[in-house]
């Protein structure tokens, strides 16, 4: 098990960020926010999927006035992220935002004094977001490390000159390994919780690599507790990818697990991967926690396969249907899915 960074705990609607906690999935609506019933729509399956939490775009004042309508049908805290207006911020946390993202740079110290007096009267919570890029002083793009830390430690100081403590920090970087150093750099200097992501990571397997790499690696590290897999157009993608690479570092453990070889000369069946892929769904979809395996022959398919609840092993157009390694049944190509299922649910 990943020991943990002890960090300050908040508290954020009904759920918690950071000390002991679970670490918590973070997605983001890819509609925008006044578009209500879709929003609201999206925000209710990722949460059905796994979000702990969802964020949406705050452009305007459409954007800000529909967060009364949306929090009235969605049971996860929302956050607002918001740049450069403090007028949109302040009507945001009116009408019942949990949590928002700023970046402060962008905004001037008198009008931020006006964001965090409100954020501390009606509980809200900011994340301090600094990504590497979106970041200046001077007019000039931040991309050293040490200045970025330095950086999050002058407004985290202004912050607290204000009484203000509710923060989560990130500061992310499209590079993997550059995110890695930046967060084990924040964890050695900062006790707030962290949410961690590789920004503009990419779509589909691009961004699922770069994303992995780089939140892995920091989890592994005992540091974080917030996390978002950032891909392109695909929140409810980012939500299952989030839960199964937790699920790969034990942070997740109530999950499934799937095991299929990767075929090979002695493959005796077509489709494995469909195989898989359909009792994978059918797994995840009704939280099923078993350990399956699909593999491509008997050869070495119920060796390798043997840890597995229930696996199955290809045989000349038939399975072999194996519990913990050992047979319990033959069944033809055709009625695989079935025969699966009901095995599965007799456990
Ligand atoms: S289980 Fe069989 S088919 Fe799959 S990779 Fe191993 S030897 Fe090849």
């Amino acid at each position: 098990m990943i020991k943990r960074e002890d960090t300050r705990k908040i508290k954020l609607g009904n759920i918690e960020i950071g000390g002991s906690s679970k670490v918590l999935i973070q997605s983001m609506c890819d509609i925008k926010t006044s578009n209500i019933d879709q929003v609201i729509k999206e925000i209710n399956d990722c949460a059905s999927l796994g979000a702990d939490l969802m964020r949406v775009s705050i452009l305007d004042n459409e954007d800000a006035e529909a967060i009364k309508e949306i929090k009235k049908h969605i049971n996860i805290p929302l956050i607002g992220d918001i740049h450069f207006s403090t007028d949109l911020a302040l009507k945001a946390i009116n009408n019942g935002i949990d949590k928002i993202r700023i970046n402060p740079i962008n905004t001037p110290k008198e009008e931020l004094i006006k964001i965090i007096d409100s954020a501390k009267k009606h509980n809200v919570v900011i994340r301090i977001g600094l990504n590497e890029g979106s970041t200046t002083r001077e007019g000039n793009n931040i991309h050293d490390i040490n200045d970025l830390i330095n950086l999050t430690k002058e407004t985290i100081d202004f912050f607290e000159n204000q009484g203000f403590y509710n923060l989560v920090l990130s500061i992310k970087s499209s590079s993997a390994l550059k995110t890695i150093s930046i967060y084990k750099e924040l964890a050695n200097n900062f006790d707030y919780p962290l949410h961690l992501g590789v920004t503009e990571s990419g779509f589909d397997d691009i961004g699922i690599i770069r994303s992995t790499i780089g939140i892995s690696n920091i989890l592994l590290e005992g540091i974080g507790s917030t996390i978002r897999v950032s891909l392109t157009k695909d929140p409810k993608l980012e939500v299952i990818t989030a839960k199964r690479m937790l699920h790969d570092l034990n942070l997740y453990p109530n999950y499934p697990t799937l095991i299929s070889c990767p075929t090979c000369g002695r493959c005796k069946v077509d489709n494995i991967k469909e195989i898989a892929k359909n009792i994978m769904n059918y797994l995840e979809e009704n939280n099923i926690n078993i350990t399956f395996a699909v593999m491509g022959c008997i050869v070495n398919g119920i060796g390798e396969g043997k840890n597995a609840d229930i696996g199955i092993a290809g045989a000349d157009h038939k399975f072999i249907v194996f519990r913990k390694g050992t047979i319990i049944k033959t069944v033809n190509e055709e009625n695989l899915f079935n025969e699966v299922i009901q095995i599965i649910n007799s456990l």
